[in-house]
């Protein structure tokens, strides 16, 4: 039977009125109409044109620098204080808890995820997020520190460091959860003092619209939060070259994270890159199959496996091989498809027609260099971007399907023999985000934590965040971390006073 598209009848008032507006972009806390043309937002469950947003062109882009910049020193952001900073981020958290159903149900629509997991991640745990960081904006300390000055004999100083915000932040975000990852952009910047120009990816700007306008609500002074919808090679492009953009904080592909890091090498600004994945989930022979089996098949099937740290390459110990394989299988077969918008779904579409396209391109490679494809090769009846819960077998690290991200609900399980080969196997990736390990032997635990070059590793357990967690990738999957105090601290500069009394 033909999947049907997404209920338009299900949707709220505010979501259809948001979905009906004439968008611009907010730069400078006003509606501002761009100079470059428009760009289609797409619901992929059905492929249909759903709204329309400004593709910014490098003059849009400028006017945001420009009004960020001065939003930096004006005594309306300057002059707010710690705690007052921390009050407006408090406010926009509960504005987005206020705002839930509309922002869930937008944000269902354009990305084609589950009701439940955007209400989640893109609504709540950004709330949370939010609290975190605001508690940061009053304990942003620097040291007194008693310096020696040898070569200055007489000297009696008094020496300290202070915290200043970095300045104009541009973040870049994608599309696989796309109202989280501009607030994981913003909070650290906003407790830290910064003004930021947000670029949310193409396919998926609407959110960050929305969120623009609950900062205004909220309290932030006009020009602190700017948002510019448009392309990566424009508006994108255009960000990064701007001199007047002090950081760059970007999540994305590990592809335009290198063309980033070689440009803003060229001035010397500073980036946080989150990048792409390839992460293991090791099963041992001792594990918890009740747990370990539904985990393994969550860790790629969860968002639709539009996860960075997708658990995409399964490691079973060769005495359990088959059992965790068909088990992951049974529950791939019982995964029903659908829109987003269905709560009786519990896997929507692909982001867009090109993902789907990319998605299944690399099932057939891998079908080509001789993996089996055990479940998920038939196609889906749809006018969306559906791909089935896809499982290969016969797989091994020379394969693309192995080696390369393929950001789809796509999994490669291969066994291995014992954990030395585990961990080498687990290790040969050249990303590095995420790992999990699934084994009762605790000092097998602590080897496993030890030795995987990944900079976020879950035990008995698959891909848990938090606010208060530094969350970054080790080798090709980026430099610095969202997150925790790590990322505060990164949108902070350190200046070294002496007094000399
Ligand atoms: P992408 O790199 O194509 O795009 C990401 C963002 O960069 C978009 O806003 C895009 O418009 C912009 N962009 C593209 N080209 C640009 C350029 N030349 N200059 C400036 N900006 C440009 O990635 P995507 O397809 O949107 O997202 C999927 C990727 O994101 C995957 O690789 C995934 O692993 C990664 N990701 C990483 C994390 C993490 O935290 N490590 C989280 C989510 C997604």
């Amino acid at each position: 039977m033909k999947l049907p598209g997404t209920d338009f009848s299900m949707l709220g008032p505010q979501s259809k009125a948001f979905l009906n507006d004439v968008h611009t972009l907010r730069i400078g806390g006003e509606r501002y109409t761009a100079t470059g043309g428009m760009l289609d937002v797409i619901d992929p469950s059905s492929n249909t044109v759903v709204s329309r947003v400004p593709d910014a062109s490098a003059a849009d882009v400028d006017a945001a620098v420009a009004a960020a910049r001065q939003a930096l020193t004006s005594p309306a952001w300057r002059g707010m204080r710690p705690y007052q900073r921390a009050d407006a981020m408090i406010r926009l958290a509960s504005l987005l808890e206020a705002n839930s159903q509309e922002l869930a149900e937008i944000e269902t629509i354009n990305s084609g995820r589950l009701i439940g997991n955007t209400r989640l991640f893109d609504v709540e745990f950004s709330a949370h997020v939010l609290r975190y960081m605001a508690g940061w904006a009053t304990k942003l300390e620097g040291k007194t520190i008693d310096i020696s000055a040898p070569y200055v004999p007489d000297g009696d100083f008094f020496s300290f460091t202070t915290r200043e915000p970095i300045g104009v932040v541009a973040g870049i975000t994608p599309w696989n959860v796309p109202l989280c990852q501009a607030v994981w952009k913003l909070a650290p910047a906003l407790a830290a003092g910064c003004t930021v120009v947000l670029k949310p990816a193409q396919q998926t700007p609407l959110t960050a619209l929305r969120l623009a306008d609950l900062a205004l609500e909220a309290g932030f002074p006009p020009g602190v939060v700017n948002i510019v919808t448009g392309s990566g090679a424009g508006a994108g492009a255009a960000l990064v070259a701007h001199p007047g953009v002090d950081k760059i904080s970007f999540t994305g592909s590990t592809a335009v994270g290198r063309l980033i890091a070689r440009q803003a090498a060229g001035s010397f600004r500073k980036y946080n890159l989150e990048l792409g994945g390839k992460s293991p989930v090791i099963l041992m022979d001792d594990a918890r199959l009740d747990d370990a089996i539904p985990g393994a098949a969550w860790a790629i099937f969860g968002n639709h496996g539009q996860n960075c740290c997708a658990g995409s390459r399964l490691y079973v110990h060769e005495r359990i091989f088959d059992q965790v394989v068909e088990g992951v299988c049974e529950i791939a077969r019982s995964i029903r498809l659908g829109p987003g918008l269905d709560p009786a779904s519990q896997m929507g579409p692909l982001v867009s027609r090109a993902q789907q396209e990319r998605v299944l391109s690399y099932v057939e490679a891998g079908r080509r260099a001789g993996a089996t494809v055990l479940t998920g090769d038939a196609p889906v009846d749809s006018d969306g971007c559906y791909v089935r819960p896809t499982v290969l077998v016969d797989t091994d690290e020379s394969m693309s399907v192995v080696r390369e991200e393929i950001f789809g609900p796509v999994l490669v399980a291969m066994p291995f023999h014992d954990e030395e080969e585990a961990l080498a196997r687990a290790n040969s990736s050249d990303y590095g985000l995420g790992a999990s390990i699934w084994t009762r032997d605790i000092s097998r635990v602590h080897r496993f934590v030890r030795g995987l070059a990944a900079g976020n590793v879950w035990v008995n357990i698959h891909n848990v965040l938090d606010a208060a967690l530094p969350f970054g990738g080790f080798k090709d999957s980026g430099v610095g971390q969202d997150l925790g105090e790590e990322s505060v601290l990164a949108h902070t500069r350190t200046k070294a006073a002496v007094v000399r009394l």
